[in-house]
């Protein structure tokens, strides 16, 4: 069993770190160090080793703390293969396995392009790093795929089991709320989201992590097919969507200037 901790970084990034949740062994691993100054700090604090380090894609906010860290503990680094992560050691791909040893922890690989070139999700033990592909109630922003690659990188995610817990790279919960609200109006389940995630954020706690379940029945680029959000993508159009990836296009494009 592993305890995950998150740590903020920058103005809403958050690392994910991994420890056993027994606490006896003093290991750890962090997902996406964006910077190494909060990692040697709970590291420190918490007299924990590091042990590895995992990527989910290129971006300076995701891997910016590697070098340093590695720097001071030579460890692992897994990230996606055909991306330039600082101090690489392992690139992976779809399908691949990682371990982890000192923590007892496997992870498949799924490859989930789209944000970024080859960004990749790690997945186990219940648990999903998706970085900045999957958020909590939205996703990212499509800067060097299509839109069908995205969309096809949710559907992949959005198949895992309901109960998974999805740990992504921000905390951007409460605007994509405001955005699914305007896309999916009449939604009693985003409703009730919006005032869990209120409670969390006015008590300075984070919102996720979320679970698959909750995204299947609220996150509206999980919803493409709904009715609801291919009629809202075609007021915003002012036109007819003639598929799901016209419908996941009209919609990330809404959002990008919500
Ligand atoms: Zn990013
Ligand atoms: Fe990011």
């Amino acid at each position: 069993m592993l305890e995950i901790v998150p740590l903020p970084a920058f103005q809403d990034n958050y690392i994910w770190t991994l420890r056993a949740a027994d606490r006896k062994t003093r290991h750890a691993a962090v997902v996406d160090p964006g910077e190494a100054g909060p990692v040697k700090e709970y590291l420190a604090r918490e007299g924990l080793t590091l042990v590895a380090i995992l990527a989910t894609h290129h971006h300076p906010d995701h891997v910016g703390g590697i070098a340093e860290l590695v720097a001071m503990t030579k460890v692992p680094v897994f990230g996606p293969k055909g991306e330039p992560i600082p101090a690489l050691t392992h690139p992976v791909g779809q399908g691949d396995k990682i371990e982890i040893g000192a923590l007892a922890a496997e992870f498949s690989v799924l490859e989930i392009p789209g944000h970024t070139r080859a960004h990749v999700a790690y997945y186990g033990l219940e648990s999903l790093f998706c970085g900045d592909t999957l958020f909590a109630c939205g996703c990212g922003r499509v800067f060097e795929g299509t839109a069908e690659q995205m969309l096809a990188s949710l559907t992949k995610l959005a198949a895992l089991p309901d109960a998974t817990k999805v740990y992504c790279g921000h905390e951007y919960t409460l605007a994509n709320i405001k955005f699914a609200r305007a896309v999916d109006p009449h939604n009693s389940e985003l409703a009730a989201r919006e005032e869990r995630a209120k409670k969390l954020r006015a008590a300075g706690k984070p919102t996720l992590p979320s679970t698959l379940g909750e995204e299947r029945a609220t996150n509206p680029f999980l919803r493409c097919a709904e009715p609801v959000v291919v009629e809202s993508a075609n007021k915003y159009l002012g036109a007819r969507a003639a598929d799901p990836a016209r419908v996941f296009a009209a919609i990330r494009e809404w959002k990008n200037g919500f």
